[in-house]
């Protein structure tokens, strides 16, 4: 799980959710060594459900920042390998305003254009909402709202299926994960921290932080053992 793939000065809040160039190409470089293999979710599916065995890994992008067109798409199609980002369908070319309220830094999310590149580019996208909110706060017709109109809103726009989602700060309950089946998502993601591997929950997929400070012992550490279950949020 990314969000942010750019160096951000100390004390700027949330400096752990951006994740530097040098490092993103570092952590990808060791799994390319390692002779695995970084997949988008469509293409992670079949893993997922055990139709498929190998040695991959999922690569997500939430929030849908502009660096991640900018400097993550770059490197990805160095190693030839896809990515997932999460895009708040109400905030196409806007800024991170969940984060700005808390004081946090603003930073400029892909615009339409961008997002169509990214597309072409062989990269994929899935839902974040429509407004990223915490779903588990809402009524159940707010929740419908912003799990199946974000849908329909990005295959419209971007005119591709998406066909997977991610829950805002991970919030969810078994109401929105029951409207996510009934939208007809395949898959969604939470801020739950581990590695997936047999049979997991399709709509409670856990995932693995990587933060500023990830370096390669720490990603092997994350990836290769139970470090991710046993750490807590
Ligand atoms: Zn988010």
């Amino acid at each position: 799980m990314y969000h942010s793939i750019d160096s951000i000065d100390r004390g700027k809040g949330l400096r752990s959710l951006h994740v530097s160039s040098w490092l993103f190409k570092l952590q990808l470089s060791i799994l390319y060594i390692l002779g695995y293999k970084g997949l988008d979710m469509d293409r992670l599916l079949p893993y997922l459900k055990g139709e498929k065995t190998g040695k991959v890994f999922g690569i997500t992008f939430d929030d849908g920042y502009e660096n991640n067109y900018l400097n993550a798409l770059p490197i990805l199609e160095k190693y030839k390998y896809t990515a997932t980002c999460y895009l708040v369908a109400n905030n196409i070319g806007g800024k991170n305003y969940w984060d700005i309220q808390k004081g946090f830094a603003p930073h400029n999310m892909m615009t339409n254009r961008q997002i169509k590149k990214w597309i072409s580019s062989g990269m994929t996208i899935g839902s974040h909402s429509l407004n990223h909110v915490k779903l588990a706060d809402l009524s159940k017709s707010k929740m419908k709202k912003e799990i199946i109109e974000s849908k329909l809103k990005l295959e419209e726009e971007f005119k591709v299926k998406v066909n997977h989602f991610c829950y805002p700060y991970g919030s969810f309950n078994d109401t929105a994960e029951e409207l996510v089946k009934i939208a007809g998502y395949e898959s969604a993601v939470t801020v739950s921290r581990g590695v997936e591997n047999n049979s997991p929950n399709l709509f409670r997929l856990t995932r693995v932080f990587i933060t500023h400070r990830t370096y390669p012992h720490l990603l092997l550490l994350k990836l290769f053992s139970s470090y991710e279950k046993q750490r807590k949020k």
